[in-house]
């Protein structure tokens, strides 16, 4: 097990600046050669340490960057520990695990499922969906359907840790997401969450940069804990939860999912990279649009953005400090906080 704590650095030495004075005549930024492209992959929170790693194998091999996001996030959602993510997340108000995923390519092509029950591994159901039906988007029961006749297993995904935690939680019934958890515990000397994964959210979103200089990207998660039977967050929703433009780069969000539905998230972000803001400050801005909307509601609530450009550089920011993301380079697989959050 990697020491997080050794891994965790301010970003705000390493994001890059605001960038916006290198526009084109066209207003567009003028793409990075390709060969001074090198692989990279990023991720949410300090689970993407170790789902970096199987994507950074991926991408080392030459492999396509989609592959890697795709085997980089299976490492969290398979793992019945991470009580946010796939298997062993915690369930909604009813005792039901159910999943949200979505993936994108360098073409433009993505897939998604929302709501999707007793399937460990929903991203790889959004991959088939994008690459073998006309479709975007499958939910509910009818996702189900597809996983299992496109031969996935059916699974309990429901572990005795999740289910014990959702029963504690039956007993007032309360949904009150305490989303601003990691502001509370944070601390510099350790910015660790809960001891026992005891957090009621958070989402793996990933992008990956390969040796061709494509990015894809992909985001998974058991959403908020104990939600209504059948609410859906920002995580399968392609433009909110991840949103990719090979020719400008990609972003994608942890959070209340419902903030960054209502901003289009991740869509305004690579925008606003298209326009010349750096990864940080597209990132930034994203945040600011919530906060200014919803100041009181924005006070208590967690939004993350992480962004990606085509050229390799990479930044986030958070409305509540806490947030983290790991890097996978050639050089370091290393655990960031950004330098800056609003609060
Ligand atoms: N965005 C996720 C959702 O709203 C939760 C999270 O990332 O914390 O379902």
């Amino acid at each position: 097990m990697l020491n997080r704590r050794k891994f965790i650095k301010s970003t705000a030495a390493t994001a890059s600046l605001f960038a916006i004075g290198n526009k084109s005549a066209s207003g567009m930024i003028p793409p990075p050669d390709i060969k001074d492209i090198k692989p990279i992959v990023i991720s949410t929170w300090d689970f993407g340490i170790a789902a970096n790693q199987a994507a950074w194998k991926v991408l080392v091999s030459g492999g396509r960057a989609l592959d890697a996001v795709e085997k980089g996030v299976h490492v969290p959602e398979a793992d019945p520990k991470n009580q946010s993510v796939g298997y062993g997340g915690l369930p909604d108000r009813d005792g039901h695990v159910t999943l949200d995923a979505c993936i994108m390519d360098e073409l433009g092509n993505c897939g998604s499922v929302a709501g999707l029950e007793h399937i460990v591994h929903p991203i790889s159901v959004a991959r088939l969906v994008m690459e073998k039906t006309p479709h975007v988007m499958l939910v509910g029961d009818g996702a189900l359907q597809f996983a299992l006749e496109n031969g996935f297993k059916k699974e309990n995904l429901l572990t005795k840790e999740s289910e014990k935690a959702w029963k504690e939680w039956l007993k007032t019934a309360k949904y009150a997401p305490v989303m601003n958890i990691e502001n509370k515990l944070y601390d510099k000397a350790a910015p660790t969450k809960l001891p026992g994964n005891q957090y009621n959210h958070d989402t793996i979103g990933m992008l990956a940069i390969d040796s061709k200089g494509n990015i894809s990207g992909a985001c998974t998660t058991s959403g908020m804990a104990y939600k209504l039977h059948g609410r859906v967050g920002d995580s399968p929703i392609i433009g909110a939860g991840l949103y990719v433009d090979n020719e400008v780069g990609g972003a994608t969000s942890t959070g209340v999912g419902e903030e960054v539905i209502r901003n289009v998230g991740s869509f305004l972000v690579v925008e606003l990279m298209r326009q010349g803001y750096s990864p940080e400050a597209a990132c930034k801005e994203a945040v600011m649009r919530i906060i200014k909307k919803k100041p009181e509601t924005a006070k208590n609530i967690q939004v993350g953005f992480l962004a990606l450009n085509k050229k390799g550089e990479y930044g986030a920011f958070a409305i509540q400090k806490g947030f983290s993301y790991a890097v996978c380079t050639e050089e370091k697989n290393d655990l960031l906080i950004p330098g800056k959050s609003y609060y």
